[in-house]
């Protein structure tokens, strides 16, 4: 109890030198969320030794959304094996990558860790220690082998707005922006059949354009598409 009391802890005073000094081996963490942030989380926390359960509600990995990659996040993945997993990272015009891919990578980073992962069971709450048992938490269907599970160590990835009963919510957004759809008709010329995958330009990609556009207009964009 008092181990999870310092480590949520970060401004105590032994949060540093107290993981430091022994890393998480004797830690016993739960992150909630399969997506790439806990996935990723649950990677880092088994490397420095701690046990790990990570729990996803949904039964499979189907997003196809494209994400775009930061430089330094294609090292991170690369060094993780993405390359060996799947040939194709980053080989395309635009680093971008496929969130059910990018979760299949991690995933598979995971088990080779040893990282115990449960899907197709929801996280409902947590439940305070009692007697002789530690921090446990409250899941759907009940019967889920990981409902027994203590844990020192509980991290939240639920990704959007979710956020656990009886935590604080702090966002760290930008100023606010404004979105702009248009859809144009494809009228099937030889130009538009050479429009490349991803048509857009994003800032991280070209910095000049954007700086430019910013002088000449005054618009501050991040990407377009
Ligand atoms: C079209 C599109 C394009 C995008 N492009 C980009 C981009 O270019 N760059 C970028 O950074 N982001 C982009 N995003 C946002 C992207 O979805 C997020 O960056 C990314 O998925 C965040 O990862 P995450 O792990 O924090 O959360 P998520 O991927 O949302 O993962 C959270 C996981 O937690 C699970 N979960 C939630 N509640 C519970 C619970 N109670 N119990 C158990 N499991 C639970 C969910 O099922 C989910 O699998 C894009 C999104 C869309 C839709």
């Amino acid at each position: 109890n008092q181990k999870f009391i310092i480590l949520l802890q970060p401004h105590h005073p032994l949060f540093h030198s107290f993981s430091f000094l022994i890393g998480f081996f004797f830690f016993s963490c739960l992150v909630l969320g399969a997506g790439p942030c806990g996935l990723r989380t649950a990677i880092e926390l088994s490397l420095l030794g701690a046990q790990v359960v990570l729990l996803e509600k949904r039964e499979d990995f189907s997003r196809n959304n494209v994400l775009h990659l930061w430089p330094y996040t294609i090292i991170d993945l690369r060094e993780l094996g993405a390359k060996k997993f799947y040939g194709k990272f980053c080989s395309g015009t635009l680093d971008h990558i496929s969130i059910r891919q990018l979760q299949l990578i991690l995933l598979k980073v995971c088990l080779l860790l040893g990282v115990e992962v449960h899907t197709g069971v929801e996280y409902k709450g947590l439940i305070e220690p009692s007697g002789d048992k530690g921090w446990m938490a409250k899941l759907q269907p009940q019967s889920n082998p990981a409902a027994s599970f203590q844990f020192d160590v509980f991290i939240s990835a639920g990704g959007g707005r979710f956020v656990p009963d009886g935590f604080k919510h702090k966002e760290m957004r930008g100023k606010l922006a404004i979105g702009i759809t248009a859809n144009f008709i494809n009228g099937n010329t030889a130009a538009e059949a050479q429009v490349p995958e991803i048509s857009g330009v994003a800032r991280i990609y070209n910095q000049k354009f954007f700086q430019d556009l910013l002088n000449e207009t005054g618009t501050d964009q991040k990407s377009n598409t």
